[in-house]
């Protein structure tokens, strides 16, 4: 606290970013990152880069990069905004199209960055309860708005929402649409082709986790060009330079490596397949997931005393102490290796000494 604080910042309630151990080597599944290396042909890019380039600003629009995925999603380079993590876009986007006299809608389950969006914008928000089942139904948001965001698969809960119900919601909406498709790569359909047939609906996607570039910072959002153009408005009012010129470089290269990108997204839905088995084997109620994580509860221990006992015996998961979902954990997929020790050391904790 301090007196030169503007009243705004006195009232903001920030992100609590996952924890980031510096300290112990834990098996980390607690922030969704991608257990595998970067595309090898990102890697070698990076090698090879020509660090005496750095004396120069970046390409401010980011033209390569926004070209190689323009080809990808088959449209345009004016379709496509890119900016440092899928957090910048986002929040370009809540600054950009969600300020209106209506509030914008989200489900009160999500993403817990977009009520903190809400309160730096000064933004009004209405949060759209699930059903009982964590299920999203479309219909809910049928009502006044001024613009609708949903996670797809949703986070934390991992499910998928049906591409037609996105369909007839953004028929419905006189609003902005974003759907966040931080997940997507991992069993879901993405929205990006309907961005053709609606011009108010926008895809945000994000190099961090299919990936595995968390840490390289870069997402990027598809849509109608009018509405990249307003979010070129916002970025060109903020940082002309978010992208790095190593990040343009890298990226363009992960982008072509196709083939790396598949396989690492097939492991991880076969090893998230594997887990999900065992650990409803071991008593755990699992949600049927489309993500790089799953959300579970024990039939008869606690959440908050399994994740605390995880992270004793040096396997870290994620807990949300929050209404609805506090005898929940989320559990990011590791490699199967990874994902043995989760399950070996679940079973000791919830069986003592009968391990085989
Ligand atoms: C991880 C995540 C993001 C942020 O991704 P970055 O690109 O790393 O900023 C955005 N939305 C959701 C739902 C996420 O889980």
């Amino acid at each position: 606290m301090s007196q030169y604080w503007t009243d705004l910042v006195h009232k903001l309630d920030p992100y609590i970013p996952g924890e980031q151990p510096q300290d112990q080597q834990y098996v980390k599944l607690n922030t969704n990152e991608n257990p595998y290396p970067p595309s090898p042909e990102a890697i070698q890019a990076l090698d090879s880069y020509n660090k005496h380039q750095l004396k120069l600003y970046p390409d401010p629009e980011s033209s390569r990069l926004r070209e190689a995925l323009a080809q990808r999603f088959d449209v345009q380079k004016e379709n496509v905004f890119v900016g440092n993590g899928s957090d910048e876009v986002l929040a370009h986007s809540f600054q950009a199209f969600f300020k209106q006299t209506q509030p914008l809608l989200f489900p009160d389950l999500s993403y817990s960055f977009y009520p903190v969006y809400c309160g730096l914008y000064e933004i009004e928000s209405k949060k759209i309860p699930l059903n009982d089942d964590f299920i999203i139904n479309t219909k809910d948001f049928d009502i006044d708005n001024g613009g609708i965001i949903i996670p797809n698969p949703n986070a934390p809960t991992s499910m998928l929402i049906p591409l037609s119900d996105i369909d007839k919601l953004c028929k419905q909406s006189s609003s902005v649409v974003i759907i966040d498709e931080a997940y997507i790569d991992f069993g879901g359909e993405s929205a990006i082709p309907l961005t053709k047939k609606y011009d108010n609906l926008l895809v945000i996607q994000t190099f961090s986790k299919s990936r595995s570039l968390a840490g390289l910072r870069l997402g990027y959002a598809i849509g109608h060009k009018d509405l990249i153009e307003g979010l070129n408005r916002v970025k060109d009012s903020f940082n002309s330079y978010p992208i790095d010129s190593l990040a343009q470089t890298a990226a363009v290269s992960s982008i072509e490596d196709d083939d790396y990108f598949q396989q690492t997204c097939q492991k991880i839905i076969q090893t998230r397949e594997q887990s999900c088995e065992q650990l409803s084997q071991l008593g755990f109620k699992v949600l049927p997931s489309a993500a790089n994580f799953i959300f579970v509860s024990h039939e008869s221990r606690g959440a908050l005393e399994l994740y605390t006992e995880l992270k004793q015996a040096g396997v870290l998961v994620r807990y949300f102490n929050k209404p609805r979902i506090d005898n929940y954990l989320r559990i990011t997929i590791g490699t199967e290796q990874e994902m043995q020790k989760l399950i070996i050391t679940l079973s000791e904790i919830l069986q003592p000494g009968k391990i085989s």
